[in-house]
């Protein structure tokens, strides 16, 4: 069975940065490394992102470490811009990125030499497992959407976030946006533009910020979101934790009653829903914005959930308590192009101190 002394798992913005950071302590790509990605082409999850999110919608990408992303057409897809980025940072550091290879589960190793067993699966049904020192995960969370379980049975088509390609695709429909982010918001919005009737649902009201998002801002988001994942908890969601940036089109499309929520869903009928205010509204389609939660089932052999349904985290917010050797990045605090970067660097540098023990443990 093959052994390496690190394996990265995924390479988005987290994962390629953990993998630059083992190379540039030295390490070589496959052969003391190796990253998977169970995508088939270079992008992480925004090689998934629809057409019409274009490069200037998005918040911003920040750099993957020592190769900036450069300009960018604002008119261009962000999807197609950062495959083409991913795709050059990867060639460039030699990370030799093993795809499309999906992880189908992390075991304890039974060989004293290391921690773990990787078990990857090709989509032709070819299986490889190799044991590794130290594991990086770094999957994200698209491949796990959420849906918020409503009593009754809607009779019409449902989609998700992930499945949403063009506006285009609705028109001539009503359609009900669920969700209080920031996917939500730019689906009213190019649903309303393509000429398409929506009707907006929130469990909460929205949570509109129009202060600075400045460093010190975006420093209490990461301590809050830290605070939960030190104490076991799932973290919250995006939104919940950032709130929606006003901007002056945002507060636009407030005041003409299009970003106005109906409220929270109590139900759902054949033609639509009943919402908590005792109305019922018929619609043809219900698009469900409401999120994500991190991809973590290649993991579950580990037992690393708590008993608070999250993952104890431990204070440099990448190791695993329960399980010495393994890294999340990408997860909780570091849930963001940047922080995902910087715990990229952290967790490679405890993959490598992890298996410096490891290997003076065993001799
Ligand atoms: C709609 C949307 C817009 C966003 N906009 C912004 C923004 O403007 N700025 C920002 O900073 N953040 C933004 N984010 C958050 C952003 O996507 C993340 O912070 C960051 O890109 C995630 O990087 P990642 O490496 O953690 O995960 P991902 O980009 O999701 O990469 C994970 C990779 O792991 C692979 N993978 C998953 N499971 C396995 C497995 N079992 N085996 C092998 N490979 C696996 C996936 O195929 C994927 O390639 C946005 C998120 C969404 C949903």
């Amino acid at each position: 069975m093959p052994h390496r002394r690190v394996i990265v798992i995924g390479a988005g913005q987290a994962g390629l940065s953990a993998a630059h950071f083992l190379a540039r302590s030295g390490l070589v790509a496959g052969v003391d490394f190796e990253v998977f990605d169970a995508n088939p082409t270079p992008g992480g999850a925004w090689s998934h992102r629809w057409d019409a999110l274009t490069f200037g919608l998005v918040n911003g990408l920040h750099d993957l470490p020592g190769s900036s992303l450069g300009p960018a057409d604002p008119h261009e897809s962000a999807r197609e811009v950062v495959k083409r980025y991913y795709g050059r940072y990867e060639d460039e550091q030699g990370l030799a990125v093993e795809r499309p290879w999906r992880v189908r589960s992390v075991t304890p190793s039974a060989e004293s030499s290391a921690r773990f067993e990787v078990t990857v699966e090709h989509p032709d049904g070819r299986t490889r497992v190799f044991r590794a020192g130290a594991v990086i995960s770094g999957t994200g969370t698209w491949d796990h959407p959420y849906v918020p379980w409503y009593p009754g049975a809607f009779g019409g088509r449902q989609l998700t976030t992930r499945d949403f390609t063009e506006p285009e695709d609705f028109v001539g429909k009503r359609v009900l946006v669920v969700g209080g982010g920031i996917s939500a918001v730019q689906f009213l919005q190019l649903l309303d533009d393509a000429g398409v009737s929506t009707v907006w649902s929130t469990r909460t009201p929205p949570r509109w910020h129009d202060g600075p998002f400045d460093p010190m801002w975006g420093l209490d988001v990461e301590n809050r979101v830290a605070a939960r994942t030190r104490a076991g908890l799932r973290p919250l969601s995006v939104v919940a934790a950032t709130g929606l940036r006003l901007t002056p089109e945002l507060r636009g499309a407030v005041d003409r009653g299009l970003l106005v929520s109906r409220g929270p869903i109590e139900a759902l009928t054949d033609d639509g829903v009943d919402f908590a205010d005792g109305s019922h509204e018929s619609v043809d389609v219900i698009l469900w914005a409401t999120g994500f939660r991190a991809a973590l089932s290649h993991l579950a052999p580990l037992g690393i959930r708590d008993r608070a349904g999250g993952v104890l985290m431990a204070d440099d917010d990448v190791s695993v308590v329960v399980a010495p050797g393994l890294f999340l990045v990408g997860y909780g605090r570091s849930a963001s192009t940047l922080g995902a970067t910087r715990a990229g660097r952290r967790a490679a540098r405890a993959a490598i101190a992890a298996t410096e023990d490891a290997m003076s443990a065993t001799g």
